[in-house]
């Protein structure tokens, strides 16, 4: 490298003439302002600040430059370079206060928005009765016992006093698998499981037996092929119909209010003798419709009562066949159809609804205690 040339002026060099570092400054500073964001104020660093840039490379000059010149040519270099420093670190400060002010906006969390959207379901409310139903007589003392859905002939008719030629039997009401004498049904009731209990247990029993039966019928407002019931049995020494009214009015009280009145009216059933239909007053009027057409009910067409489900005490002949003595034991029993229940309980006009699996529908009852 030669000796710097003492006769050279400073600013006869182009890059270090002052109005070359003039103009880069203000280019420099001019990118400074336009940049608008931290991306395109870093490529302007780059440009005017980095080591490529016009007063970077200016700066490299100076060395070149007669001693006596340095300093001046130095200071004013390092003044110009400065002020491009200060420039860039002002406007990046802003630029960065900018960004998170967005970042604040954009990106702010409502504490306040709901968290889980997930509609939520409910248990379905024939559940939820039917539950209800078991811990009242849980309560009482009984069992609750379970059979099978797709029982033997015998269960579901035979043993309880239904012979071959019983009008229950024929196809338009049973649902027979494979074919009608394959002797393999579809429970018609919850009665088989009562056969069961009697055929395993011996008296005392008491036990109610809810469950899904099924007969042939079209889903309408008021029939439903697969629907619930639930049956009671009591076997014991002194039984009578005196034992079935009690528990029958205290189920009654416990479904529709305290101190519903209930009747039994004469009826026929093969596997109870004597029979009865179980009346309800009607919880809407009270039976004040009756003979007044001033006031009509829906509920129970101004009669004053609805009925609710079949009863009576237990045939010997049933007791027989489950092997049980009817000179010593006797027994009752009782079944309700529990969307039937739930019908007159809730106010559903509609069985259809209860098999839909709409939630709409299920949803309120979830919120039931
Ligand atoms: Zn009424």
């Amino acid at each position: 490298m030669s000796a710097p040339n003492s006769s050279f002026d400073p600013v006869e060099v182009t890059p270090l003439h002052p109005e070359q570092v003039q103009i880069a400054v203000d280019d420099a500073l001019a990118a400074v302002a336009a940049a608008d964001d931290l991306e395109v104020l870093k490529e302007v660093r780059l440009a005017h600040a980095g080591d490529r840039s016009p007063l970077a490379l200016a700066n490299r000059e100076i060395g070149a430059l007669p001693p006596q010149a340095r300093a001046e040519a130095g200071q004013r270099i390092g003044a110009a370079r400065s002020q491009v420093r200060a420039a860039l670190e002002a406007r990046q400060e802003t630029l960065h206060r900018q960004r998170d002010a967005r970042v604040l906006v954009e990106e702010r969390v409502d504490v306040t928005a709901p968290w889980d959207v997930r509609p939520r379901g409910a248990r379905h409310p024939l559940t939820t009765l039917q539950d209800r139903i078991a811990d009242l007589f849980i309560g009482m003392g009984y069992e609750v016992a379970e059979g099978p859905e797709v029982e033997a002939e015998w269960f579901n008719f035979d043993a309880l006093n239904m012979p071959p030629a019983h009008p229950a039997r024929e196809m338009t009401d049973t649902f027979f698998i494979d074919s009608p004498d394959s002797g393999v049904v579809m429970r018609t009731h919850t009665s088989p499981v009562q056969v069961r209990t009697m055929l395993t247990e011996t008296p005392p029993i008491c036990v109610i037996c809810p469950g899904r039966t099924f007969r042939t019928d079209e889903l309408d407002a008021t029939h439903t092929p697969v629907f619930s019931q639930v049956e009671g049995l009591v076997v014991d020494r002194g039984i009578t119909m005196a034992h079935l009214k009690g528990t029958l009015d205290h189920f009654a009280s416990a479904m529709f209010g305290e101190g519903i009145g209930t009747r039994l009216r004469p009826s026929y059933f093969p596997f109870t003798e004597p029979s009865a239909e179980l009346d309800l007053e009607c919880f809407v009027c009270r039976g004040d419709s009756v003979g007044n057409p001033d006031r009509p009910c829906r509920t129970c067409s101004s009669e004053g009562w609805i009925e609710w489900g079949g009863c009576g005490m237990v045939n010997p002949k049933v007791l027989i066949a489950c092997g049980i003595d009817p000179d010593q034991f006797s027994g009752f029993a009782f079944g309700m159809g529990i969307e039937r229940t739930l019908m007159f309980r809730h106010g559903v006009e509609d069985m259809r609804d209860m098999v839909e699996g709409d939630v709409r529908f299920t949803v309120p009852f979830g919120l039931e205690v």
